[in-house]
């Protein structure tokens, strides 16, 4: 009998790894609902087990505290995340944040704490590849082979050409996903969305967490040579340069 393989790597798995990570996922105890129902699981090696770095715990602080989150992620946050932050002694809000502080800000009367700062990327860009990676797995029943590129956009770019390809992104995204069916059994807490390859293999991933913070993951295949796109190669050479999609206008190296 061969055993399964990794779903990152060629190693024979000896656990399973939650895709995504189990404690995004509030428990029973703390929140009076079963949000634990039927979470995805893949065949992992030692390695590729972030339950066996810290991975997991910082992917949890970086994402449910974020503002706009449902009520789930609220309460996952002022709860159980709230706890572990001040065990810690804020230490794991460092680890998370370059600049990481936490806001008061007053609601009607009410303090919360906001999470503020810098979220450290490419340390979550790597844990949203290895969710990519995940899910493929899950949902296709083959490791997926070739390159993955996450968008974070969640996070809020501060200069121009990033602000506009966001909302391109965001607006994009949202014309390939219409109507492709969402995948999880704890929707509030988490589902997956894949689009149908286009011409190049390329498809598009989609990851949501407590409804509001997005992540799009590009799959493209090993050997695909990328298409030529007059329009990026204009926008990254510096021209000005509009792309219009719809009936909106996204204006990029706009002159100051
Ligand atoms: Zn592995």
């Amino acid at each position: 009998m061969s055993r399964d393989k990794c779903y990152m790597c060629d190693k024979d798995a000896t656990s399973v790894e939650h895709v995504p990570p189990k404690c995004l996922f509030p428990e029973l105890k703390d929140s009076g609902s079963n949000y634990r129902i039927n979470l995805i699981t893949v065949p992992s090696c030692d390695l590729h087990n972030g339950k066996k770095s810290t991975d997991d715990e910082f992917l949890m602080v970086s994402i449910a505290g974020i503002l706009g989150n449902n009520s789930i992620g609220y309460e996952h946050y002022h709860g159980k995340i709230q706890r572990s932050l001040k065990r810690s002694s804020y230490k794991l809000l460092k680890q998370v944040f370059l600049k990481g502080e936490v806001l008061r800000v007053t609601d009607h009367n009410k303090f919360m704490d906001l999470l503020w700062g810098t979220p450290d990327h490419p340390r979550l860009m790597d844990c949203f590849r290895h969710i990519a990676y995940g899910i493929h797995r899950h949902h296709f029943g083959e490791n997926f082979v070739g390159t993955v590129k996450p968008y974070l956009s969640f996070i809020h770019p501060t200069e121009n050409n990033p602000q506009e390809f966001k909302k391109f992104i965001e607006h994009k995204a949202k014309i390939d996903l219409h109507g492709q069916v969402k995948h999880g059994n704890n929707q509030g807490v988490f589902y997956y969305q894949f689009t149908d390859p286009d011409q190049y293999g390329i498809y598009l991933g989609s990851l949501c967490f407590y409804q509001n913070v997005n992540i799009y993951i590009s799959y493209l295949p090993e050997n695909f040579s990328p298409p030529f796109n007059f329009g990026i190669e204009l926008l990254n050479g510096g021209f000005e340069t509009t792309i219009i999609l719809e009936d909106k206008e996204y204006k990029f190296n706009q002159p100051k």
